[in-house]
């Protein structure tokens, strides 16, 4: 899971960048970067936080130019290496520039397919570094010199044939322009912007509709799933789509992924929430649980969990207190355990849990052991019954699709019934939402919902889904995960 950016400004777009990178923080934390056009590719990106590569003046000096793309970096394939570290660019046999989010579920093969064919070394385990040379040969093969809107739209619907699995990217064409493009299902997400300046219009592209309102550009609309967009070196804006597949988009980005205050095809996140809250109500009600207050795990839980609470008619309060100062390159001295480090971030309020029936509520349960935790620390705060309740239906697959959801395994859900779950972590009473009631919430909008049904829109192997695990173990980080 990664956040992108792209502008083609009219003025240098580098400060813009990393100032819309900052939009994107909660997409990705293990590497941050920027690289913009003039006559040549600029390039500064580093791992960290986008504060920590870009801390000082002089990270952005070098980064001429009125087109760039930004990225940070989530590893769910490949290392977290630099060296995996978007964005990528190639300056021969002509220059292009890219940045991806998503995962590339034939990987493997496409790899096999470049190296024997094309003699390419393929440096990195990274899937960004196949969708660029894919690209390359594409527009190769229609004639990059005199390329037309038609030949770039005709190398992108190539690709889609040979790509499958997610991606969203952006693309700066030397000298030519920029481009964006969505998979078949649209399954991850990016956006259009414009703003009108006094020296024109500037575009800009976006994971999250949060980067238009840090920059002050309208939001345009999100491109549609297959839809390829690119702006001409004369502003001019181009649209194709190839719509052979039905739309897929990520139920999870509504649930956990997305910030709240970003709209997804004209909706709000957080009204979304609102929407699944509701609906844990009602399943709160028709489990027989009549909890005296209702609290959320800080902080993609809280419009699920006022909601809720609004729902069942009892006071939603703040009942643990997140510590937002405790990042991922934190160092754990070695002998604090797991329960410690949850404590460190989030730390009961006693004086809103003594005595009391507390319904808990969280975005989802993986592997139960940050649930566990939780529910230990409300209870010896005096808790009389402790609830955990998910705001999504139990997780059963894993997803292949660039969000880091555990091996199948390690699924809870996957394994083991609700008496275990709830047995497991502690609770009095575990709720989920049913999944049917959970898809319904999305009608006549077509969503991926795989981690909960298995049904994975597009073909995927038995050998590719183990092939996505073993990246994932490879590219797990040190820190414990959310889970
Ligand atoms: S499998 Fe789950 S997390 Fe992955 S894209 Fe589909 S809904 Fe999102």
């Amino acid at each position: 899971m990664c956040g992108i950016v792209g502008i083609f400004g009219k003025s240098s777009v580098a400060e813009n960048l990393v100032y819309a990178l900052t939009a994107v923080q909660h997409r990705g934390q293990d590497a941050a970067g920027v690289v913009t056009f003039d006559r040549k590719f600029n390039l500064h990106k580093g791992r960290g936080l986008v504060a920590e590569v870009f801390r000082d003046p002089r990270d952005i000096e070098g980064l001429h130019g009125k087109l760039g793309l930004g990225h940070t970096r989530y590893a769910t394939q490949g290392s977290t290496e630099l060296l995996d570290a978007q964005p990528f660019f190639m300056a021969y046999p002509f220059g292009l520039a890219m940045v991806h989010n998503g995962n590339v579920t034939n990987f493997e093969a496409l790899r096999a397919e470049l190296q024997s064919d094309r003699q390419r070394v393929i440096e990195t385990t990274n899937d960004l570094e196949l969708l660029l040379y894919i690209l390359a040969q594409e527009l190769e093969s229609v004639g990059y010199k005199d390329l037309s809107p038609a030949g770039i739209f005709a190398s992108v619907r190539a690709l889609r044939q040979k790509v499958d699995g997610a991606y969203s990217t952006i693309t700066i064409l030397a000298q030519k322009g920029m481009l964006a493009f969505r998979d078949f299902h649209g399954i991850r997400p990016l956006l259009y912007g414009r703003r009108v300046t006094p020296e024109g219009v500037e575009h800009a592209f976006a994971s999250e509709s949060t980067v238009f309102d840090y920059l002050g550009f309208e939001r345009v609309r999100d491109l549609l799933p297959g839809e390829t967009v690119f702006v001409d070196m004369n502003g001019e804006v181009h649209f194709d789509v190839d719509s052979q597949k039905t739309a897929a988009f990520c139920s999870f980005e509504h649930i956990y992924f997305a910030r709240e205050d970003s709209v997804f095809d004209g909706h709000l996140v957080a009204g979304e929430r609102v929407r699944m809250g509701r609906l844990l109500g009602k399943a709160v009600r028709d489990a027989g649980l009549f909890p005296d207050v209702v609290i959320d795990v800080p902080s993609s839980a809280y419009f699920a969990a006022s909601a809720m609470a609004e729902e069942l008619g009892v006071p939603y309060r703040r009942g643990l207190t997140k510590n937002n100062h405790v990042g991922r390159s934190f160092i754990v001295p070695s002998q604090i355990d797991r329960e410690r480090l949850v404590r460190q971030k989030l730390n009961p309020i006693g004086d809103v849990l003594a005595g009391k029936k507390v319904a808990i509520v969280d975005d989802s349960i993986v592997r139960g052991t940050t649930s566990k935790h939780i529910v230990k620390s409300v209870r010896e705060s005096g808790a009389t019954e402790v609830y955990m309740v998910s705001a999504a239906p139990p997780l059963r697959h894993p997803c292949v699709y660039g969000i880091d959801i555990a091996r199948r395994a390690e699924l809870i859900a996957a394994t083991h019934d609700l008496e275990y779950v709830k047995r497991a972590i502690g609770a009095d009473a575990v709720v989920y939402p049913d999944v049917a009631e959970f898809r319904a919430l999305f009608a006549g909008r077509p969503h991926c919902f795989a981690c909960f049904d298995g049904n994975y829109p597009t073909a995927i192997s038995e050998e590719e889904r183990n092939s996505i695990e073993r990246e994932k173990v490879a590219s797990r980080r040190d820190s414990p995960a959310k889970h």
